[in-house]
């Protein structure tokens, strides 16, 4: 096997090595023994250094025209696109999830390129007029200024390029820190925007932990604006130390989702979704089905069902064609999984399938666990309360559409949710009721398509929404408010026409 690659940071239009000089390394998850690359272990000199960077391109890039600014990122595009399947496999490799779903991950980046490029030539103020003569007002969009961009692992291209892109067409610079368990997806979007020219500093790039690289970048007083995709828990850290530096902060953090199966629901079709929302990315998604809610009418032949198809579901390295479900990204995280799974049965939930990590030989090089399905599952159990991030999915009974969605939303996070119904005032109900940033229906939790807002209530977010243009530009950008009295005197608003 060849030696891995040493990376190195971006800063001010240079690779360089980290001033703690020293590495970490990113491996397979689905073959421990693979080192995929090797990382600069960061620390806040380095992240003192890309602030700068930023800081300085800033005073030039805020000044480039919106509709060059974003050729840059239709560039970037068309060459994530000719690249697609070789990012693909890559970040199959550094973080496992199954290469159809790591190809839907680098066409994501592509999506929002595109989507974005556009907006280059829209970023649309408004016009209104006047309450006072010879006077016209109108509102324009500002950058904010250098933008600290903090990832987690398991969307690699895609999360940073959800922050990355509309950042830039709105005219800031960033400093991106990816997650210590797959830096090489944000590498290699990086490393395209240098391949098109993008200005020195306008892009940095500084890997390493969170206490190294995350927390000292929250801290910065440079840096004006932070957008955080991660768990509650570190949000709330990132939120407090914004708040006291008086940064923009929007934060996309956990959720425990909801899937409800009413009993007039397309059976097939809710076990289709439920699967898909459970088992994909190995549960690993922040819009995961963690919770199914399935009224009581039909609890015993959805459960019979569902779990005779977990059963047949492939697990094993992603890059296998056939693979439907991949590795957990790290030992942290498999240990997480088997200590909840140890807590349900605790708590007296019933594993019906799964539950148990695979340790055959030819899952022995990796962090495997089998698709685990738990029943009688109370809204009070923790397992039904706390996020797992796993392949391990819930399954309560409702009696009603009143008490499937009062236990959905019992829950201190609203990501995503969905109901299988073919009711249409059920349905109507749900999508006014259910308490999540996100209602599908007659699908899945998870879905999401770039060009809408996405984000969530409660714990898992503090009220923006990336994604959709209008409402990531809302993020990224300052409203400016502009007067222009041309009455050739002094006007006083609310006094001179009263
Ligand atoms: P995490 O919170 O552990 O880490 C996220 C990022 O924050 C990483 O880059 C990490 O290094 C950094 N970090 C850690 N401590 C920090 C600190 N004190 N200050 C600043 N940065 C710090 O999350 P994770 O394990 O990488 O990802 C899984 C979590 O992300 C889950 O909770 C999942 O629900 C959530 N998530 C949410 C969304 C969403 O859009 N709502 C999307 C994907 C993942």
């Amino acid at each position: 096997m060849a030696e891995a690659k040493t990376y190195k940071n971006f800063i001010d239009g240079e690779w360089v090595e980290s001033s703690s000089h020293r590495t970490f390394e990113n491996r397979n998850p689905a073959d421990r023994g693979e080192v995929i690359g090797i990382f600069q272990d960061s620390v806040e000199a380095d992240v003192e250094a890309a602030v700068e960077a930023a800081r300085k391109a800033y005073r030039r890039w805020r000044l480039v025209p919106a509709p060059k600014r974003a050729e840059y990122l239709f560039r970037l595009g068309e060459i994530l696109l000719k690249r697609k399947e070789e990012y693909a496999r890559e970040m199959t490799r550094e973080m496992g999830k199954p290469l159809k779903e790591a190809r839907g991950d680098v066409q994501e980046a592509i999506d929002v390129c595109y989507h974005i490029a556009g907006e280059g030539r829209r970023l649309h103020g408004t016009t209104t007029p006047s309450e006072l003569p010879n006077k016209a007002c109108f509102t324009t969009r500002a950058p904010i200024g250098a933008c600290g961009l903090i990832t987690p692992w398991n969307f690699p291209m895609a999360i940073p390029s959800w922050k990355l892109i509309p950042a830039l067409v709105c005219g800031n610079t960033v400093v991106l820190k990816p997650a210590t368990d797959a830096p090489l997806s944000a590498y290699h979007l990086v490393k395209v925007c240098q391949e098109i020219g993008m200005p020195r500093g306008v892009v940095n790039f500084v890997t390493g932990g969170g206490a190294g690289v995350g927390a000292p970048l929250a801290r910065h007083p440079g840096v004006s604006l932070i957008s955080f995709t991660g768990s509650s828990e570190t949000g709330r850290e990132v939120n407090v130390a914004c708040a006291e530096t008086y940064k923009r902060c929007a934060l996309e953090m956990g959720g425990k989702n909801a899937l409800i199966v009413m009993d007039d629901a397309r059976l097939e079709l809710a076990i289709d979704g439920a699967l898909w929302g459970a088992f994909a990315t190995t549960g690993q998604r922040c819009t995961a089905t963690s919770r199914i809610i399935v009224h009581k009418k039909v609890y015993k032949e959805f459960v019979d069902r569902l779990v005779e198809r977990a059963a047949a579901l492939k697990v094993g390295d992603g890059l296998d064609e056939s693979v439907d479900v991949g590795p957990l990204v790290n030992e942290a995280q498999l240990k997480r999984v088997m200590e909840y799974v140890q807590i349900g049965r605790d708590e007296g939930a019933d594993p019906v399938l799964g539950g148990v990590r695979l340790t055959k030989s030819e899952y022995g090089r990796g962090f495997f666990f089998p698709p685990t399905v738990f029943t009688g599952v109370t809204p009070t159990m923790r397992l039904a309360r706390e996020e797992i991030f796993g392949p391990v999915v819930s399954i309560l009974q409702a009696d009603g559409l009143e008490n499937a969605l009062e236990i959905a939303n019992d829950t201190v996070y609203g990501l995503s949710s969905a109901i299988y119904t073919q009711d249409v005032n059920r349905a109507f109900a749900a999508m006014r009721d259910l308490d999540a940033g996100i209602t599908y229906i007659n699908s899945s939790t998870i879905g999401a398509e770039t060009h809408l807002p996405f984000g969530g209530v409660k714990r898992t977010g503090n009220g923006h929404r990336e994604g959709a243009a209008h409402t990531a530009i809302e993020i990224f950008s300052e409203w400016k408010t502009i007067y222009v009295d041309f009455s050739g005197k002094l006007q006083k608003a609310q006094i001179d026409n009263n």
